[in-house]
């Protein structure tokens, strides 16, 4: 996600959010919704960096800590990197690990317009890519003793209102296409091993995995750029051949990783890709 605003934009010294903040990065391994707030302010203030200024200056003075959301969506439909995430959210009791937390800068109760619904969709849909599976959308109130994120937006959740529509940048790839089988290229996985596998430049893709013959017990992971997430795709065990569909991000390579615990074949079939 490149957040329309990148912190730096808002910051200023003194009250930036590496300096008050010392959550662990958000992982997307455990997170399970994406939970929406507002500022309960009755007018939010159109200059937004002087907002979130303002609103950082308060947290750190009266809270001694950042402000808690990843990331705040304006009037404009601009997104406004807060914690972003290099940092959990402090903004949901009990389940900052879980969760991904969007700040919504209405005035007071209202619901969103149309631009910051179209923001908020792609923060959704981005953050179910990052995740590899679908996140619920919340609002505070349902993980808090609170009003937050008021009347409007609340009406907005329940009526599905910020569930990304069909994406017009998703290609299903009909038939599918396999990308790769060990059985014909490089042979059997080995108990631990990682391979990347080029699935061509798109920003993620839809890709069903199969392990073939497993001989032992264990899982696959299949994964983008950077360290392997503590997910796992597909489990098996001795013998079974099963499948199991995700969405993977895709590293600037054009490759994905693909690890398995055990020693098995395996095969990758993409079904559908996002660019
Ligand atoms: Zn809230």
């Amino acid at each position: 996600m490149m957040f329309d605003m990148p912190r730096e934009v808002w910051e200023e010294p003194g009250y930036t959010v590496a300096e008050h903040t010392n959550s662990r990065p958000v992982n997307w391994a455990l997170v399970r919704q994406v939970v929406i707030h507002y500022t309960a302010d009755k007018r939010a203030n159109p200059d937004t960096a002087q907002y979130l200024r303002n609103m950082q200056r308060s947290y750190v003075n009266n809270r001694g800590y950042s402000l808690g959301y990843n990331v705040a969506v304006d009037q404009q439909g601009l997104s406004w990197e807060i914690r972003g995430v290099d940092y959990r959210p402090a903004a949901n009791v009990e389940v900052n690990n879980t969760t991904y937390t969007i700040l919504a800068l209405v005035n007071w109760q209202d619901a969103c317009n149309g631009v910051m619904v179209d923001s908020i969709r792609d923060i959704v849909q981005w953050a179910r890519q990052q995740a590899g599976r679908r996140l619920e959308i919340v609002g505070h109130r349902d993980v808090g003793s609170t009003r937050c994120p008021g009347d409007g937006i609340y009406n907005q959740i329940t009526g599905n209102v910020f569930e990304p529509t069909e994406d017009l940048d998703m290609r299903i790839i009909n038939p599918p296409v396999r990308a790769y089988d060990s059985r014909k290229q490089q042979g059997r996985f080995k108990p631990g091993e990682t391979r990347k596998i080029h699935v061509g430049r798109n920003d993620a893709v839809f890709v069903n995995l199969t392990a073939v013959d497993a001989q032992g017990w264990g899982f696959i992971t299949a994964w983008g750029d950077g360290p392997m997430p503590d997910v796992s795709n597909v489990n098996y065990n001795v013998g079974m051949t099963i499948a199991n569909s995700a969405w993977v991000p895709v590293a600037a390579d054009g490759c994905i990783n693909v690890f398995s615990h055990a020693a098995t074949d395996v095969l990758v079939d993409v079904q559908a890709v996002a660019s």
